[in-house]
């Protein structure tokens, strides 16, 4: 691909509808190019790793008003961290993730936004909830009170087709709609971050809110790195 990453921000964005909330995913991703998105309009970041994550943030600490989105399994020790980075968590992934978060956030005296993952179809290769396991923590995570839950995240699983996707994508949409109707006070169901390089404007037709693309806008990564 020959298109500058301005190029690339600016086709993407221009198929987006208004609303949704394009999140560069900046893994492998060195921070000049960073820098190009930033100068392009790009407020969000996510990376998946905080060790990575830690030393951009550092050099980018220029750049006032990023929000920086942490996409990838969160470890127990690096939780902690994790909040110091990170304005938004979208792959809060189990109860006790949630709980630790919601401790420490108490102790920092912060308030993260996250967002919950949640395996729409079974995927052994995933972390998330199943559907009937997160319905079944919904009461304990509403009492995580020093987390703003905020939404749902999903990935669906590798090699299913255009149609296998959306129906996953709007199963994820029927749940959050499930969840908002149960009005727990603690638990917001306004934000589904969902969709990614393959398979975002089917995100989006679904009601995706947030979409994380890498490969589109900073072309192919070395390797595959861990979600
Ligand atoms: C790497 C990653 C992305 C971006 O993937 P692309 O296919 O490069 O757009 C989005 N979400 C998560 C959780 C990721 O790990």
């Amino acid at each position: 691909m020959s298109l500058s990453i301005a190029e690339r921000i600016a086709l993407i964005r221009s198929g987006l509808p208004a609303g949704v909330r394009l999140i560069a995913v900046t893994k492998q991703v060195p921070s000049d190019a960073i820098r190009e998105a930033y100068a392009a309009g790009i407020r969000d970041f996510a990376e998946s790793r905080v060790q990575e994550a830690e030393p951009k943030t550092i050099q980018l600490q220029d750049l006032p008003d990023i929000a920086w989105h942490f996409i990838g399994h969160l470890q127990a020790n690096k939780a902690q961290k994790a909040l110091q980075l990170f304005e938004w968590i979208h792959s809060v992934d189990s109860l006790k993730l949630a709980q630790r978060l919601d401790r420490l956030a108490e102790q920092l005296q912060r308030k993260p936004n996250v967002c919950l993952q949640v395996k729409i179809l079974r995927d052994p290769n995933k972390y998330g909830w199943t559907v009937p396991d997160l319905l079944a923590d919904l009461c304990a995570l509403n009492q995580c009170r020093h987390l703003q839950i905020q939404g749902l995240m999903t990935i669906p699983p590798l090699g299913l087709d255009e149609s296998e996707t959306l129906a996953v994508f709007e199963g994820a949409r029927e749940l959050a709609e499930k969840i908002r109707e149960q009005n727990w006070p603690n638990i917001r169901m306004r934000e589904l971050s969902m969709g990614m390089s393959a398979d975002y404007s089917v995100a989006v037709k679904a009601g995706a809110t947030a979409v994380r693309l890498g490969t589109v806008l900073f072309g192919e990564r070395q390797l595959s790195s861990p979600p």
